[in-house]
């Protein structure tokens, strides 16, 4: 934008042409001609005219400086005021009103920059080119502008200066503010996960002495008071937390102001402390006129009292009183902090224990190291009684418990009890307060339970067990531990799974496919197993290898299927004819081998016996004929003279195995070493 006159000349077009001249000329106008009567003593002649042009420049001009906040006006509107002076004291002949200048000049350096003040009092000595070219008023002359800009400078200089001061006090304010708000902020962002964040979080928690410090420090210069200090409730009573005075050099006393503004929960100012004898509550080497006490309210809840004191008398003010109100906000924001700080250092531990407990969970493939491991975390997540169950057909084994006297059995339905819920709607369940149900919380006594949490621990939506945590307290568990302990839960389900899934693979590789005993690699392992127990527990052991007579006729007549119906059912027979602890296998195509733990020569003879005799009175059908088969049995056992190895042991077995074929089949014989 150029000059108003240049202005003037490009000024085109409608509405803004019409702005223009309404904004830049007239009021331009009014001040060029209000100025030239003044200069050419108009003012003296025709004094109404003037004041009124004068007046009317000045409300142009204010309005327009109003208007545009930018202060474009500025000089313009300035001017016009100074003109109106300059008016009165020729109009009026008042020479001494001059001095009117100085308060005018420096009222002014108070709102507008160094350079429009000495611009402005650069232009006044225009009002005066008449004395100016007067010979005689020359120096008076001089001296008074020398005068006015030192005035304007001076005092422009010194309000500089006390407005740097008031802005060190606001930043260092809005430091404050803006740390206390960037550590709120963090907490809604950052996760727990990061050990290094939580960490770093902590220890800025940890240093709210020091915030609240620099914070008194800052009221202190704010307020201008002696010192600053923080009283923090404590019992009954008030504690010095941190004071602006390195010593804190102050002596405690019960009661006071400090207490009743503590007790009414309203900020006090009083400043006749001496004149009406009154108790501070804290007494200091020097007397004590002025005092602001401001309560720190978390909602209604006093935490403490922050108080500023002067030796002045009123030495504050409604304006100080607010802004301790204010930075009493801040401080409570920094207590709020500090108040959270244990609250994170309980989930950080929580989560550390979570994370161990999860992996060891992950680590193992054993379910019954699985139950200790989620027993016992869960009991570090949640000290107290912890018992774990898993699903046993439709009935629920006791696992692994803590906390609670041994209920002796170990099996339990848990129908009519708290667990029901848990099993019928597969979700968790916690009860605050179990006293105020009928129905039992466990499906064995209790004493005494106050609140329960039960877990489903599911598995695509099976139900594997129940995990229930117990206490004698009313409203045990928090949100917090509920959560950790899902997450624990959730773990135990999948680890149980990968164990139980694994435990299948490892049976499947040790079982024969068509009968379900034990494949031929595994039968070798055992035997190995079992013959060098021996060694350490002198047990006898014996073997059977038992072979189908003339299958190979039961095929060609039945065909293959009838074949393995009959392998099947065999086999069958075994597993129920033996004992538990005995080890039945598939030996071969139509051969089986059983292993008789603890057993020797007799024993073994007895067992052969019961199985030929179970299969021979089995009856089998094929096409609407039913037949039955014999087996022949070879018997060896260990100790015995000549058995120096489990191959040895195998061998004799089948010798005697074959010699029963070669004798007529459907009957057991026991290797003899003399029979040869
Ligand atoms: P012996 O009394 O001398 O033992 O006569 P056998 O016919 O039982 O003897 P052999 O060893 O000659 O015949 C065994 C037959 O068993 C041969 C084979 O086809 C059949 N076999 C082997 N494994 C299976 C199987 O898994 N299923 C069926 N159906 N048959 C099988
Ligand atoms: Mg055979
Ligand atoms: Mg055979």
């Amino acid at each position: 934008m150029g000059s108003p006159v240049q202005e003037i000349f490009q000024g085109r077009g409608g509405k803004k042409r019409q702005s223009f001249w309404l904004k830049r000329v007239l009021p331009l106008i009014l001040l060029v001609l209000t100025f030239f009567f003044l200069f050419f003593k108009f003012a003296l002649i025709g004094r109404n005219v003037w004041f009124i042009l004068c007046i009317a420049t000045i409300s142009v001009y204010s309005l327009l400086h109003r208007v545009k906040k930018d202060k474009t006006y500025s000089i313009e509107f300035l001017f016009s005021l100074a003109l109106l002076i300059e008016g009165i004291i020729q109009a009026f002949t008042l020479h001494w009103l001059r001095v009117a200048y100085f308060p005018f000049i420096v009222s002014l350096s108070a709102f507008y920059e160094v350079k429009t003040v000495i611009i402005l009092v650069l232009l006044i000595p225009f009002f005066e080119i008449n004395n100016f070219l007067n010979r005689e008023k020359l120096f008076e002359e001089i001296a008074f502008l020398i005068s006015l800009v030192a005035t304007a400078s001076i005092s422009s200089l010194v309000i500089t200066a006390l407005k740097k001061k008031k802005n060190i006090v606001e930043t260092s304010f809005k430091t404050i503010r803006d740390k206390a708000q960037n550590i709120d902020s963090e907490t809604e962002i950052e996760s727990f996960s990061d050990e290094e964040i939580i960490s770093h979080y902590l220890a800025s928690v940890l240093k709210s002495d020091e915030e609240i410090k620099e914070l008194l420090l800052v009221v202190k210069n704010a307020v201008f008071a002696d010192s600053v200090y923080f009283f923090m409730s404590e019992g009954d009573g008030l504690r010095l937390r941190c004071s602006t005075d390195e010593s804190g050099n102050i002596i405690p006393s019960t009661g006071g102001i400090i207490s009743l503004c503590m007790k009414d929960k309203k900020p006090l100012v009083v400043s006749d402390i001496i004149e009406k004898k009154l108790e501070v509550g804290y007494l200091k080497k020097e007397k004590i006129s002025s005092l602001i006490a401001v309560p720190v309210l978390d909602g209604n809840f006093p935490l403490g009292v922050l108080t500023a004191d002067s030796t002045r008398f009123h030495a504050f003010n409604d304006a100080d009183n607010t802004t301790i109100q204010m930075f009493s906000k801040q401080l409570l924001r920094i207590l709020q902090r500090e108040r959270i700080s244990p609250l994170i250092h309980r989930s950080h531990a929580s989560l550390k224990i979570l994370l161990e407990e999860s992996s060891t969970l992950l680590s193992s493939l054993n379910i019954d190291l699985i139950a200790h491991r989620l027993t016992e975390g869960a009991y570090r997540l949640a000290p107290s009684a912890v018992v774990f169950f898993i699903t046993k057909g439709k009935e629920f084994e006791m696992v692994h418990q803590i906390g609670l006297p041994s209920p002796g059995e170990k099996l339990f339905s848990v129908k009519g009890t708290s667990l029901d819920m848990v099993v019928k709607n597969k979700e968790p369940l916690y009860l605050s307060d179990v006293r105020k149900y009928r129905f039992p919380v466990m499906p064995f006594k209790t004493d005494n339970i106050g609140s329960i949490f039960a877990l489903p621990l599911l598995y695509e939506n099976e139900l594997i067990g129940i995990l229930a945590i117990l206490s004698e307290k009313k409203n045990a568990f928090n949100s917090h531990q509920i959560s950790l302990l899902k997450v624990l839960g959730n773990q135990a389900s999948t680890s149980i799974a990968n164990a139980r899934f694994h435990e299948e693979i490892e049976r499947l590789a040790i079982t024969d496919g068509l009968t379900g005993l034990f494949n031929y690699r595994h039968f070798q392992e055992r035997l190995l197993q079992e013959f060098s127990r021996f060694d350490r527990f002198s047990e006898p052991l014996s073997l059977l290898i038992i072979d189908i007579d003339y299958f190979k006729k039961i095929n060609d007549t039945y065909g293959h299927q009838v074949g393995d119906t009959v392998l099947k059912g065999v086999a069958d027979i075994i597993k129920t004819t033996i004992r538990n602890i005995d080890i039945p296998a598939r030996y071969g195509g139509e051969e089986f081998a059983v292993i008789l733990i603890g057993t020797d020569a007799n024993g073994a003879r007895n067992m052969a016996e019961r199985l030929r005799q179970a299969v021979m009175s089995t009856s089998f059908s094929a096409g609407g004929n039913t037949f039955k088969v014999t087996i022949s049995i070879g018997i060896s056992t260990f100790p015995c003279h000549d058995v120096t190895s489990k191959e040895k042991l195998i061998e004799n077995a089948d010798q005697a195995m074959y010699c029963a074929k070669r004798e007529g089949r459907n009957r057991s014989i026991l290797w003899d070493g003399v029979k040869g």
